[in-house]
């Protein structure tokens, strides 16, 4: 018979090596599959993650979360879980031929950023002419000549976050149907931010990572553009057990972070609620301590 782990942990980013590394040292059988596309190796250099005065790259902070993983005994398999049932035992994982089978899951899958077939997009995103996150790194465009992208949706809120930290600010509406309102657009001149409203609004990426914005076929040049275009929470494999999600598909749970499945867990940015790395952390942290609590003793 195949083991049947503690704890099957699908997703190794920071919420995932977070998780393999509290349920080994809580002394549980873990498995972690992984496919290696943390939205975490994106990140230029982060300054808000604490206890890294310097800030900290993505790769370096993987690195380090690996490394502190590897001095404990942890089944890793490399590959994509394409299915998650649920059987007698628990659950079971199936990545192409094999099963991974575990008592509890914490899925930590992440999500994956609207814009990413975009030429040149990661290039761009390396060097900061993109940026994704305003909550992670707007700190570095202080007095920049910055541009927002948006549909209606979220175009205002995401502005008037901007403008603390800048007043060489435009926002490009990127129109689905009706432009701003006139109060909208009111609120946009008093806060001294500039506005482009077109149905016809692009990014354009040059091979060396430079973007600009083409509006109405005009090109408009920035230090650094924010296309907020929204995001795909990696969360089917919850949901195909009728886990519960928002409008928008991120998995909801409870303050133990178990989803509506019992013995079905998520942490990080699959989780609805604010995509950062402490956060992801800290639902790892969570998460773990609850099923180790749950689980029977182990002595
Ligand atoms: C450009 C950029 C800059 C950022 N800057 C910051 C910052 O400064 N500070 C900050 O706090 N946050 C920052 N973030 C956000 C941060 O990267 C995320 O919050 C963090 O990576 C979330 O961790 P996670 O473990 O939930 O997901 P991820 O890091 O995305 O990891 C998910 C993992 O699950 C794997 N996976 C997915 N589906 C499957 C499957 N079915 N089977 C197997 N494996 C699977 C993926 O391959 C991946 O390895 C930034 C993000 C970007 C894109």
């Amino acid at each position: 018979m195949p083991p049947v782990f503690d704890c099957l942990i699908i997703g190794g980013g920071p919420a995932g090596l977070t998780a393999a590394i509290y349920m080994a040292r809580f002394r549980r059988s873990v498995a972690l599959i992984d496919n290696g596309r943390s939205r975490a190796e994106l990140i230029p250099v982060s300054h808000n993650f604490p206890g890294f005065p310097d800030g900290v790259t993505g790769l370096s902070l993987l690195g380090r979360l690996n490394a502190q993983l590897s001095a404990y005994e942890v089944a890793r398999f490399d590959g994509l879980a394409d299915a998650l049932e649920r059987d007698a035992g628990g659950f079971a994982a199936c990545f192409g031929p094999e099963r991974v089978m575990g008592r509890t899951v914490i899925l930590t899958t992440g999500i994956t950023d609207a814009g990413m077939d975009t030429p040149n997009w990661a290039t761009a995103v390396s060097k900061g002419a993109l940026r994704l996150c305003p909550v992670c790194d707007a700190y570095e465009i202080i007095d920049k000549r910055v541009a927002i992208m948006a549909r209606t949706e979220g175009a205002m809120a995401h502005a008037l976050f901007l403008r603390t930290y800048t007043a060489d600010l435009t926002l490009i509406h990127v129109m689905e149907k009706d432009g701003l309102t006139t109060d909208q657009k009111n609120c946009l001149s008093e806060a001294g931010i500039g506005l482009l409203e077109s149905s016809q609004a692009a990014l354009k990426v040059s091979e060396t990572g430079e973007a600009a914005a083409v509006v109405d076929g005009q090109v408009h040049v920035f230090d650094s553009i924010y296309p907020m275009f929204g995001c795909r929470p990696r969360s089917g494999l919850a949901l195909a057990l009728g886990a519960d999600c928002d409008s928008a598909g991120n998995l909801v749970t409870d303050a133990y972070q178990q989803t509506s499945v019992p013995g079905l867990y998520a942490a990080g940015d699959v989780v609805s609620g604010l995509n950062q790395i402490s956060v992801a952390v800290g639902q790892a942290a969570v998460a773990a301590t609850h099923i180790n609590v749950e689980l029977p003793r182990r002595w």
